[in-house]
């Protein structure tokens, strides 16, 4: 299939570009795209283009980096992920996984006149998107009626081109008038274009009905959040209270309007997806038809976004952002499949996407190697997994008779464990003339997704989070850890599996208030203390402490010996540990106030993590640090703990901390009240001074001497413009690094050089072993060669012999490896001009037919079964190709005349 050529419509880059112009001149700045990682900590991605302007929307002054002054009007084209669309793409025609949402907002300047006319003059003026007006639709929510005036009166759309909906589908958030949360919200008008009859029969008053159109499709949401939500009235009626600062926040998807502009069928069709899907065509021969190519549409619509949330520095892992990229990367493949292409081929689609996106979104261009790998690599193991797969299919299948059908819970095995599409068990059972028990398999799947539910219901947040109600009468625990780290305590309340148990026996396991606690909980980046209590008769060790959000503090324990009751006096003693946890946290401390010397102010922390055996730091910062300022922060990190400065802490009101320079975590929510953790004695860096001053709840050294050394283990990405610092300070330091440095004396030792010629060493051996890798390889390959009679008559050492109706070419090899046998017998099957060959080494089988012979009801998958049984293995195929692990190839070759 070659690539449609395109109206003299605008390209989509132009419309994007037409878009943010044609907002400029209407006095708004255009920023760029935020990243598709969220800019806030709660959520994974972005998936709206006003997500990275919640504050202007709270009131927050409207100042952006970069420019000058006050700014009421922006503009962005905005890259969103949205993961609740996944499983539409391919299924609908109007949704992607990332789309490109073309946003005009206003931050308390201009409302909704001005968005409606603005939106329309956008879609139909002959200079900008020359929209037939007669084509356009709008939604409105019922209550609107300055909306609707603004369409018919001022804009002049027909009545009949207006629907009005409820909270549902007008309102953002939808429902919120009912339902909440309080908070700004407010009425939306969606914009539709009619595609036309080609798309559907259905008109525009049906919609009211159906909302689901092939036919109109919703292209662009103005909303106006003009309401405060607050508490319903107690008859149940809604409290909307005007907001005195009304906003606008517009979205359009790019994807959706290109396609309208261009007047191509779809998506998919458009100017960029169609080279991608061109390729994908032309990889697996298999035309783009339009309506019923699902899996060219995945393929093509999931490169793109998996390619660019890689390049925003995700990785790909079972959790979190990484788990969703791995998810859409996996269908994407699963479709792959279904096409055909066994080998991976997704990484080579990557070029496609940079070519199409690259210019405006450069993060692609530089990145583009990076998220080559990285696609490539998990590619290659899901498609091992799509194999394994394949092995378990063929084995059940060849026990079955044509016409049985396959039991759901074997397809759903096959989904779960190997990732193994029911589509695809379907079509493979299909070769064999087997069913598959559909029905079967949803209802295993349906059962698996309820146990995960039912699961994650006992998560301890959710026990703890929200308060098991014998905690919420409980007054906060009184914390005397900062200084004691052996205290006296009564036991307030023992818990077991979330509820008041009253006591606990020797090899019970539960979780113990006490009324004053030297355990530090779990807060801060530092994690939860552990340690002993004690008491006349008895003992349990503290596996862990947190605290609820009421402030009691919650030990994990498990009870050695005797029994611990509800009012009982107890010894409570955090274990040693906690010296190195503290040496990690004023560490911690002290990094941050030498990265920002380093760095620049720009620095702010992003997370963190302090633990007895190492710190973590997250913090911002676009680059990655050079060896050279890595070291220029350890240095003085080091110089700091030479200094042996005293560490003090206080508690002060949070305006005299912050008037006083304390250093806070942005976003997070303190009291009125905080403590204040500060180095008493900076050290000179340059022309100045650095000093720490860090509002912090948690355990410190009391001088910075007792960190003894500190040292930086690894600098990496972990998001667009995060970075993290693993380090270690006091004894880990030191075992680390004499780990690292025994580690480089005996790779030297066995290579005869010291540890600095170790690079110059490595790479002679490197270089040595490619040669005689290469050179092992062409002699393989002349000793395959000599043993198949040097490829020059007929058959060659394989002589034809007739069995069973089919020419067969059979031969032993030897020294050749697994993986090279399928190639070894589509030689033989081109030389010998036989039906059938059967290649057997004494570790591996392979059988192939040509097409004919299939045809004529020749099965390599069957005769591989027979062959192998008869040399001590299994395996099986398809009718075409198949493979076995076998033990003894003069075994399998014996078995040749019988078994035809
Ligand atoms: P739909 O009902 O079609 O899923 P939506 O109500 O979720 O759309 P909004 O959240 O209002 O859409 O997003 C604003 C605009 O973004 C839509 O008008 C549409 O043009 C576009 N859009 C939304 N979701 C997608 C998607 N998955 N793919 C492409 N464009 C989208
Ligand atoms: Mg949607």
């Amino acid at each position: 299939m070659t690539v449609p050529a395109l109206p003299t419509a605008p390209t989509t880059a132009q419309i994007r570009e037409q878009f943010l112009h044609f907002f400029e001149s209407k006095g708004h700045l255009r920023l760029a795209s935020h990243s598709t990682i969220a800019p806030d900590p709660t959520t994974l991605f972005t998936v709206a283009g006003m997500q990275p302007f919640k504050a202007q929307f709270m009131g927050a002054p409207a100042r952006f980096e970069g420019a000058e002054g006050i700014h009421k009007r922006v503009t962005t084209a905005q890259k969103c992920l949205r993961v609740g669309d996944i499983e539409n793409v391919g299924r609908t025609l109007r949704h992607c996984s990332l789309l490109e949402m073309l946003g005009n907002f206003s931050f308390g300047d201009y409302f909704k006149r001005e968005s409606l006319t603005w939106a329309w003059e956008f879609l139909t003026s002959p200079d900008w998107m020359a929209l037939d007006p007669s084509r356009l639709y709008a939604t409105i929510y019922e209550d609107d009626q300055e909306a609707y005036d603004i369409w018919t009166q001022e804009i002049g759309l027909p009545a009949d081109h207006i629907l009005r909906f409820g909270a549902d589908e007008n309102f953002w958030p939808a429902d919120a008038p009912l339902k909440g949360p309080n908070g700004p919200c407010g009425p939306c008008s969606e914009i539709f274009y009619d595609r036309g009859p080609k798309y559907g029969d259905d008109t525009w008053a049906e919609y009211a009905d159906t909302r689901e159109s092939a036919r109109f499709l919703e292209i662009w949401n103005n909303v106006f959040p003009q309401f405060d939500r607050q508490e319903p009235q107690p008859d149940g009626t809604p409290t909307l209270a005007p907001l005195p600062f009304k906003n606008i926040d517009t979205g359009m998807g790019l994807e959706r309007i290109a396609t309208v502009v261009q007047d191509v069928y779809d998506f998919y069709s458009n100017d960029v997806f169609a080279p991608i899907v061109a390729r994908v065509a032309e990889l697996s021969g298999k035309p783009y038809e339009g309506p019923q190519s699902v899996s060219h549409r995945v393929v093509a619509e999931h490169i793109r976004s998996v390619s660019m949330v890689i390049a925003d520095g995700v990785q790909l892992s079972n959790t979190g952002r990484g788990y969703t990229v791995r998810k859409i990367l996996r269908r994407a493949s699963r479709h792959a499949y279904l096409l055909g292409l066994h080998e991976p081929v997704l990484h080579t689609l990557v070029p496609l996407v940079v070519e199409a996106m690259g210019s405006a979104y450069p993060e692609l261009v530089q990145n583009q190697a990076r998220v080559t790998a990285a696609i490539r690599s998990e590619e290659e193991r899901f498609l091992k997994t799509l194999e394994q797969g394949t092995q378990r299919l063929d084995t059940l299948l060849s026990k079955l008779e044509k016409g049985a059908v396959l039991s759901g819970d074997e397809a759903f095995t096959l989904y779960d464990t190997y990732g193994f599409p029911v589509d695809l068990t379907k079509e493979i059972a299909e070769e064999y003339g087997i069913g598959v028990d559909e029905a079967g398999y949803a209802e295993s799947l349906e059962r698996a997704q309820e146990l995960a539910r039912a699961g994650s219901k006992y998560g301890k947040s959710e026990l703890f989070g929200g308060g098991a109600s014998v905690l919420d009468d409980l007054a906060p625990t009184e914390f005397v850890g900062y200084d004691e780290l052996d205290a006296r305590s009564r036991v307030l309340a023992v818990l077991a599996g979330g509820e008041s148990a009253g006591h606990l026996s020797a090899g019970d396991e539960g979780t113990v208030v006490l009324d004053r606690t030297p355990f530090y909980a779990e807060g801060g980046g530092e994690v939860g203390d552990i340690g002993l209590l004690e008491w006349p008769g008895g003992e349990a060790t503290v596996r862990d402490t947190t605290k609820t959000k009421g402030g009691v503090f919650l030990h994990t324990v498990a009870v050695v010996r005797g029994e611990l009751k509800d009012g009982d006096d107890v010894r409570a003693l955090v274990d040693a540990s906690r010296q190195a946890t503290e040496r990690h946290h004023t560490a911690t401390h002290l990094l941050q106030a030498a990265l920002r010397a380093v760095l620049g102010e720009g620095v702010h922390q992003a997370g963190s993590l302090v633990a007895p055996d190492r710190l973590r730091f997250d913090f911002s910062h676009a680059a990655a640090l050079s060896a050279e300022e890595l070291a220029r922060v350890e240095l003085l990190v080091n110089r700091w703990i030479q200094a042996d400065s005293p560490v003090n802490w206080q508690t002060m009101p949070i305006a005299q901390a912050r008037a006083a320079g304390a250093t806070a975590l942005f976003g997070e929510k303190y009291g009125d009240v905080v403590r204040v953790v500060t180095v008493e004695r900076g050290v000179p860096f340059g022309d100045h001074t650095v000093t720490s001053m860090e509002l912090c709840g948690g355990a410190h050294v009391a001088r910075t001497g007792e960190i003894g050394t500190f040292v930086i283990v690894s600098d990496e990405n972990v998001a667009a413009g995060v970075r993290r610092i693993e380090a270690l300070a006091g004894e880990a330091a030191v075992q680390w690094t004499r780990a690292q440095l025994g580690g480089a004396q005996r790779a030297a030792a066995l290579l005869n050089t010291s540890p600095e010629g170790l690079t110059g060493r490595i790479e002679n051996v490197q270089a040595a072993l490619k040669a005689s890798e290469k050179e092992v390889v062409a002699l393989r390959r002349q000793i395959t060669q000599l043993q198949m009679g040097g490829g020059g008559a007929a058959g060659g050492a394989a002589p034809l012999r007739e069995i069973g109706g089919y020419r067969v070419a059979a031969l032993k090899l030897s020294g050749i490896e697994a993986g090279e046998l399928r190639g070894a017998a589509d030689t033989l099957l081109e030389q010998s001009g036989a039906d059938l060959v059967v290649i057997a080494t004494d570790k591996g089988l392979v059988v192939k037919a040509t097409k004919d012979a299939v045809a004529r009801g020749a099965h390599a998958g069957q005769l591989v079964g027979k062959l192998a049984a008869a040399a001590g293995g299994k395996g099986g195929g398809r009718p075409d190709m198949a493979q076995a692990g076998i033990q003894d190839a003069d075994a399998a070759l014996g078995a040749l005349d019988s078994s035809l």
